[in-house]
C-alpha cells in the first residue's frame, strides 16, 4: 500500500523512490516506504492550500473540530499495542517506553479536543458606546510540520492536534528514519472523518521532501522540531516569504544538585535525566552541576549505578535502555566524547561500544560519565544527544546559576534542594523554558513547552501551543457611523 497521503488519497512517490527503514537495535529491515521528493511535497502543499481556501475545515465549528480530535484519541487508544510496536521497531526504544509515549499522545489529542471550543476571543472596551470591538482568532492557514526521530509520534501530536483544533490545514513531514507511526496516524485521521486535503503526509529526506515547506509561498507557518543547525536553515529559508516560524530545537540542560538535596532521590533521577532513551531526549539532563562538598560521594555512587545499566532491544524484558538511532549518530557521539577527553575531561565510565556480542548488530553505546568538566569545554556546551553525562562543580547558589546559564541553549533544567526558597530562587533565575524542582522530565499537555535563547522560538502545548496555529484579528464595528467633517466638503 502506498504511504504518502495527498488530498485524501494514499499515493506512491512520483519518482517511485523507496527508503529502507531498519531497526536500530539489530539492523533488521522493518519495511520499505515511499520516498517523496520536492514535487510530491509541492502537490501536498497544493492540497492543503485548496482545503484551507476552498474547503469546509476552517469554517467547521470549533466543537466539531474538537470532536474529531477526541475520536482520534479513542482510535489511538484502541491501536496502542500496534502503534507502540511500530514506534519501537523504528526507534529501537523499549516497548514499555513506546507504550508510555502512545498514552501521552492520546492525552495530547484529548487535551486539544477539549480546549478547541473553549475560547472564542474577547470584546474590547474602547470607551466608545457606538463601537463594538472584538478580538477573534482565526486559523493561521497552511502549516508545514517537520518532526524528528526521537519521539516520533509524540512530536507529531504536539503539532497536528493544535493545528487541527485551530482550523488550519497541514503537510506533515516526519523524520525519514521513523515514519510508521505518522503513517498510522494519518489512517486514523481518515477513519475519524478528516476531510480530504486538510491533513497531508510526505515521507523522505529533509533537503528534498522537507525543503519546500519553508520556501513555498502557499505555506503560512512552518513548525519545526529538530536540531539547531536545521532550525537555522529553515528560519533563513522561511525569511523570503516571511512565514511564521515555530522552532523547537536542542538543549544542553543543567541538572543542579545542592548538598542539601535528598541525595538518594536526586541520584536516581540524575540517571533517568540523562540515560533515558540513551540520552536521545531534547530535555536530557546531560549537564550535571553538583555542589563541591558532595562531588566525590555523589559521583562515585552515580558511576556505580551507570555501570550497571542494562542495554538491549525493544523486546528484551531485562533491558533498561536501548540503542542510538543510527550508525552515523553513534559516530557523532563517539567523536564528541573523544573531543571531551582531548579537552581534559576525565572518563569515569563507558566511553565505548558494549563488548556484548549480542548487541554488535545494533548501534549501542555505553552510558558514559565525563568528570572534571568546565563550561569552557565543548562537551558542556554542545548537545551530544547520546548517553553522555558531563560533571561540573559549583560553590554556591550564585555560582550554580551562572554556570547553568552559561549556554546558548535554554530548553530545560532542574534544581535539587530541600530548601524550598532556594529551589524557587534558582528556578526563577534559570533562563530556560521549563524548570523542574526536585523532579526531572515530567510534562503535561496543559503546560507550555519550548526554549529560551537558541533552543527555539514559540511554544508547543498549553494555550500558547494552540495560538501558534491561529491568527489574531481585531474587528472594529462602528454601529453609528456619521460624517466626520475632517476635510471640508
Ligand atoms: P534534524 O534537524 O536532523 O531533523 C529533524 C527533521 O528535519 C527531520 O524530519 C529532517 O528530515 C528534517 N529536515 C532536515 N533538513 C531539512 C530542511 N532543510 N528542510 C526541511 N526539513 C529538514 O534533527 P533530528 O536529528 O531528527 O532530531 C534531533 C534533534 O531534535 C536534537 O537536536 C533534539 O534536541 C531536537 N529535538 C528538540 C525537541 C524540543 O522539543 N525542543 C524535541 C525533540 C528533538
Amino acid at each position: 500500500m502506498p504511504e504518502l497521503y495527498l488530498d485524501g488519497a494514499w499515493t506512491s512517490a512520483r519518482a517511485s523512490a523507496r527508503r529502507e527503514i531498519r531497526c536500530p537495535a539489530d539492523g533488521t529491515l522493518v519495511a520499505q516506504v515511499d520516498e517523496a521528493d520536492a514535487e510530491d511535497t509541492e502537490a501536498a502543499i497544493g492540497a492543503a492550500h485548496r482545503a484551507f481556501h476552498e474547503g469546509s475545515w476552517p469554517a467547521t465549528s470549533s466543537r466539531g473540530r474538537g470532536d474529531l480530535l477526541l475520536r482520534v484519541a479513542d482510535l489511538l487508544e484502541r491501536d496502542t499495542d500496534q502503534v507502540a510496536r511500530m514506534e519501537s521497531l523504528d526507534t529501537g526504544k523499549r516497548l514499555v517506553e513506546s507504550e508510555y509515549d502512545v498514552a501521552d499522545v492520546v492525552s495530547v489529542f484529548r487535551h486539544y479536543g477539549r480546549v478547541a471550543a473553549e475560547e472564542a476571543g474577547r470584546v474590547v472596551d474602547t470607551g466608545n458606546p457606538d463601537v463594538v470591538s472584538r478580538i477573534v482568532h482565526e486559523p493561521v492557514g497552511v502549516c508545514g510540520l517537520i518532526t524528528p526521530w526521537n519521539y516520533p509520534l509524540l512530536q507529531v501530536s504536539w503539532k497536528v492536534a493544535p493545528c487541527l483544533a485551530a482550523g488550519s490545514t497541514f503537510v506533515l513531514k516526519p523524520s525519514e528514519l521513523t515514519p510508521h507511526s505518522a503513517i498510522h496516524l494519518m489512517r486514523l485521521l481518515e477513519e475519524a472523518g478528516l476531510p480530504a486535503g486538510v491533513g497531508n503526509l510526505v515521507l523522505g529526506a529533509g533537503a528534498t521532501a522537507g525543503a519546500p515547506l519553508s520556501t513555498d509561498p502557499r505555506v503560512d507557518l512552518v513548525s519545526f522540531t529538530g536540531g539547531l543547525q536545521t532550525g537555522r536553515n529553515i528560519m533563513a529559508a522561511a525569511a523570503a516569504t516571511v512565514k511564521k516560524v515555530a522552532l523547537e530545537l536542542g538543549g544542553k540542560n543543567p541538572n543542579v544538585v545542592f548538598a542539601d538535596a535528598d541525595l538518594e532521590v536526586a541520584l536516581d533521577f540524575a540517571l533517568t535525566a540523562v540515560f533515558l532513551h540513551s540520552g536521545q531526549v531534547c530535555s536530557a539532563g546531560a549537564r550535571l552541576l553538583v555542589e563541591e562538598s558532595i562531588h566525590d560521594e555523589f559521583v562515585d555512587a552515580l558511576v556505580a549505578r551507570a555501570e550497571r545499566i542494562r542495554l538491549g532491544g525493544p523486546f528484551d524484558d531485562k533491558a533498561e535502555t536501548g540503542p542510538l538511532t543510527s550508525a552515523a549518530h553513534r559516530e557523532k557521539v563517539e567523536a564528541y566524547v573523544a573531543r571531551g577527553l582531548a579537552e581534559g575531561a576525565v572518563l569515569r565510565c563507558g566511553g565505548s561500544r558494549p563488548a556484548d556480542p549480542g548487541l554488535a548488530d545494533g548501534f549501542y553505546y555505553l552510558p558514559t560519565i565525563l568528570d572534571s568538566c568546565t563550561s569552557s569545554m565543548s562537551v558542556t556546551q554542545d548537545e551530544s544527544f547520546g548517553p553522555v553525562l558531563t560533571i561540573e562543580t559549583f560553590r554556591d547558589e550564585d555560582d550554580a546559576v551562572a554556570i547553568a546559564n552559561d549556554s546558548i541553549y535554554g530548553l530545560a533544567g532542574a534544581v535539587w534542594t530541600q530548601d524550598a526558597g532556594k529551589g524557587q530562587r534558582v528556578a526563577h533565575r534559570l533562563r530556560m523554558g521549563t524548570v523542574w524542582i526536585n523532579d526531572y522530565h515530567p510534562y503535561v499537555p496543559q503546560a507550555e513547552w519550548g526554549g529560551y535563547k537558541q533552543s527555539g522560538i514559540g511554544r508547543e502545548l498549553g494555550a500558547a501551543g494552540l495560538d501558534e496555529y491561529r491568527e489574531t484579528k481585531h474587528v472594529w464595528h462602528n454601529i453609528r457611523p456619521a460624517v466626520q467633517h475632517w476635510f471640508e466638503e
